[in-house]
């Protein structure tokens, strides 16, 4: 496959940035074009004394114009470059992926070298979920790639909401299988012994929340005898884990009736597990605001609270909402757990630092008249590395009540 070579100017500061290592170059960098261009093609971009800088894909329908691929020295961007990515991220995760666990992320976009892409493994499946058009024409070469460098049965392609939009994608729909055998339903993956479904045509995100697998870890070891709460539950990756970790009871809140039933499917399966299948469970489908109010009128009390809310914030405008939100469940999160308890909070907005997160916990905890001692804080999984601010979105604060 051979794609158009564009030569690109960009400005100082922008330069200065690339010159850094970071991978965008937004539309209003660009100074000149040598031509116009299609998704996909190739960008290379020069110093003003037409130096080589970096070169990457070019994104005319993105706020992204250019995604940057490798800085400082020219490659010939084929698939021999794009093997030999594939083969480090691999090497990168190789020993480090947990025992009795065959879901984790392979690639993580930018920070492994690939603006805008994502893979995930799920056992013999593998979802690639494309953010932007210019990886469109570069989706065949990949799958033979990951075809031949894994074992796998199937590839599924996911798409962004902005990519699904671009309506002149005629050949290729979201949740379609683009190699190996078709699907009937969503497949099963282990993770740390643990069994869960994950629907990878039709499910959030890739199927499943990978980025919280070290945290799943940390609550099922403070589960131990507790009656455990599961806000924003999904499929019940938290549940399961206190279930596990000796939970007396669990009682999950999703509004996805999908995500609920889906709960219940994965303690099925995962029947053969004593503590498991002894746990006592209570799904509940509804808002998680409403929800808790109710809980809290009911005087109800968990010696563990786990929150783990969608991104409020997927836009710098958003932030004063998403604040608002984070603290309106924080102070419900503060209701429910008992005397000595533990609140386990969860942001995954990337516009919200670690730092204004853990403010914002100490603070409200404070106007609420709670003692409340934050002894932990944590980010996203080994497989979810980061290497520009932009990508360290997951936040996890662990908090006991005094
Ligand atoms: N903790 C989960 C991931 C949670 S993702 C895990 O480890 O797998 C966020 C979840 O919040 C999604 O399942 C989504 O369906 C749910 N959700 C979004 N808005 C909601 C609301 N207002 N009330 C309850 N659940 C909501």
């Amino acid at each position: 496959m051979v794609r158009k070579s564009i030569a690109v100017r960009v400005t100082k500061d922008a330069l200065r940035n690339i010159r850094k290592g970071h991978p965008w170059v937004f539309e209003n960098s660009i100074v000149s074009m040598s031509q116009e261009g299609e998704p996909g093609d190739i960008a290379v971009i020069f110093d003003e004394r037409k130096r080589f800088a970096a070169v990457g894909l070019l994104d005319p329908f993105s706020m992204i114009k250019i995604k940057i691929l490798q800085h400082g020295k020219p490659a010939n961007i084929n698939e021999e470059w794009f093997k030999e990515k594939i083969n480090d991220a691999l090497m990168m995760r190789k020993d480090l992926v947990p025992p009795q666990t065959d879901g984790y992320r392979l690639i993580y976009g930018e920070n492994d070298g690939f603006p805008g892409l994502i893979v995930d493994i799920y056992g013999d499946s593998v979802v690639i979920k494309i953010y932007s058009l210019c990886w469109i024409d570069y989706l065949e070469m990949l799958s033979g790639l990951f075809a031949e460098i894994l074992n796998i049965k199937r590839i599924v392609l996911r798409m962004s909401r902005q990519v699904k939009r671009a309506e002149f994608l005629q050949e290729f729909k979201d949740g379609m299988v683009i190699y190996g055998q078709e699907l009937n339903g969503p497949v099963v993956f282990c993770e740390n012994g643990i069994y869960f479904y994950s629907d990878l045509q039709r499910g959030q995100k890739t199927g499943f929340f990978l980025d919280q697998r070290d945290n799943r870890s940390r609550v099922e070891k403070l589960a131990q005898g507790k009656n455990v709460l599961n806000v924003f539950s999904y499929s019940g990756g938290f549940s399961l884990y206190a279930a596990r970790g000796g939970a007396e009871s669990v009682t999950s809140i999703d509004i996805s009736p999908y995500a609920v039933e889906a709960i219940a499917q994965n303690i099925n399966l995962n029947s053969e597990n004593e503590k498991i299948s002894k746990c006592r469970y209570i799904n509940l489908t509804g808002d998680a605001f409403e929800t808790m109010d109710t809980l809290i009128k009911n005087r109800e009390k968990f010696e563990l609270v786990i929150i783990d809310p969608p991104s409020f914030a997927n836009s710098q405008k958003h932030r004063d909402k998403a604040l608002n939100a984070y603290a309106k469940l924080i102070r419900s999160g503060l209701k429910l757990v008992a005397k000595n308890g533990i609140l386990v909070m969860a942001s995954c907005s990337s516009r919200i630092t670690a730092e204004e997160f853990a403010d914002l916990i100490v603070k409200t905890a404070k106007k609420e008249n709670c003692k409340l001692e934050l002894f932990e804080m944590t980010g996203h999984a080994f497989d979810h590395p980061v290497k520009i601010p932009e990508a360290k979105y997951l936040k996890c604060a662990y908090c006991k009540i005094l």
